[in-house]
């Protein structure tokens, strides 16, 4: 399908310069491809930063969306509806706790806000997070966040909240006491620039914040949802959190985010202390219930973990790739100087979209639906775009 659109709108004169100007110009996506306003075509495989695990323009997501809007739009959270609720239940049961509850927002950093605000109803304040961390942009979720350059034009932010390296048990441990409101912390560090933690360092920030009657806050909003080849980041180390956050992912490339409280212990909201007005919103829901019910119908999760592996042997030995880090098809391809952004503009112009999360990692987020022959598309490109940079 086609939409006409007026295409002689530039960036700069409508809209804020927050991000700077993109140099290109979407129009339409199928699966991975998408095609720019010139007609060239790419290879999505940044996926919206994470979020489009089905691609674009899937089938499922098409039709329960459709179907959606056609039956039900917004109600507000003055009224229940079936897929609000379905999809809460899909989510407890995939914690595997069926104490679990579900709070509904549209973005990682409304989720994070959730947790923020939960963590008052201990009856503390001090929160510890991590270095580099991100949580999102929002004076709360921003205070969260660990990187002092979108942090320090914004101060004031929130006190109480210190920031220790990533990693380091001996650290956080300094850090958290029996005073400490909650631990947050990223199963991977995404916006980082895909940094895995130590295997051992969650279930060691879980027994740590047992033995201090801490809430342990797991922020999967940019590892949750299938990518890491388990539906939530965490899961390889055999713990929960006390809150998980979720987003990216979760709506199937519709805004839809989730904060969720496990165990019976977790406090909980009273009635009017949170709350928003498009949070499981039905058609944002119904997106999610698609992708989830294709996520398992199709075992993506588990062709996530077979990329993983095809795509760390194939990177790992190309020269000026220092290491390939990251779970399922969340890759962190560091690499042996700080040419990241030219890499990925080289990347765009032979048709590959990725991103440079730092000066030196490319990151990729590809769709789960994506194939073999895009992933070897992928590691050909990839490959000549880095003789070129370097020789060059
Ligand atoms: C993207 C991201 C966020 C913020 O999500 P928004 O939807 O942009 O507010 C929070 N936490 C993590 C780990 C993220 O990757």
């Amino acid at each position: 399908m086609t939409i006409k659109r007026n295409q002689s709108i530039t960036w700069s004169d409508v809209m804020q310069n927050n991000y700077g100007a993109p140099s290109i110009t979407l129009t339409s996506g199928k699966g991975l491809v998408v095609t720019d306003i010139n007609g060239k075509r790419y290879l999505d495989f940044l996926g919206g930063i994470a979020t489009n695990v089905l691609g674009h323009a899937h089938p499922a997501i098409v039709k329960a969306v459709s179907k959606q809007i056609a039956t039900l739009g917004h109600v507000s959270n003055l009224y229940s509806h079936p897929a609000g609720l379905e999809l809460a239940q899909k989510l407890i049961s995939l914690t595997q706790d069926p104490t679990a509850r579900v709070f509904f927002c549209n973005s990682g950093a409304e989720a994070n806000e959730a947790a923020l605000k939960l963590s008052r109803k201990t009856g503390k304040s001090r929160i510890v997070a991590t270095n580099n961390s991100f949580h999102g942009r929002t004076m709360g979720a921003l205070s969260l966040t660990g990187q002092p350059e979108k942090r320090n034009p914004f101060k004031p932010l929130i006190k109480n909240i210190k920031h220790v390296t990533f990693g380091d048990i001996t650290q956080m441990r300094k850090a958290v006491n029996s005073k400490t409101a909650m631990v947050i912390v990223e199963p991977i560090m995404g916006e980082a620039g895909v940094i895995v933690p130590p295997l051992g360092y969650l279930k060691q920030l879980r027994d740590m914040c047992n033995e201090h009657g801490v809430l342990l806050v797991f922020d999967c909003v940019q590892t949750g949802m299938g990518r890491t080849g388990t539906w939530f980041g965490y899961e390889d180390e055999k713990i929960r959190p006390d809150v998980i956050t979720l987003a990216k992912g979760l709506g199937g490339g519709l805004p839809l985010g989730a904060m969720i409280s496990l165990g019976s212990n977790t406090p909980q909201f009273a009635p009017g202390e949170h709350g928003t007005t498009f949070g499981g919103n039905p058609v944002a829901v119904a997106a999610g219930l698609a992708a989830i019910s294709v996520i398992e119908k199709n075992r993506l999760m588990i062709s996530a973990k077979s990329f993983e592996k095809r795509l760390k042997i194939k990177l790992e030995v190309i020269r000026g790739v220092t290491e390939v880090r990251g779970r399922g098809l969340l890759i962190g391809i560091g690499l042996n100087g700080n040419y990241a952004k030219e890499l990925a503009g080289l990347l765009a112009d032979r048709g590959i979209l990725v991103n440079a999360p730092n000066a030196n990692t490319i990151r990729i987020a590809p769709a789960l639906i994506v194939t073999k022959v895009q992933i070897d598309k992928f590691i050909n490109i990839f490959t000549q775009c880095m003789q070129e940079v370097i020789r060059g």
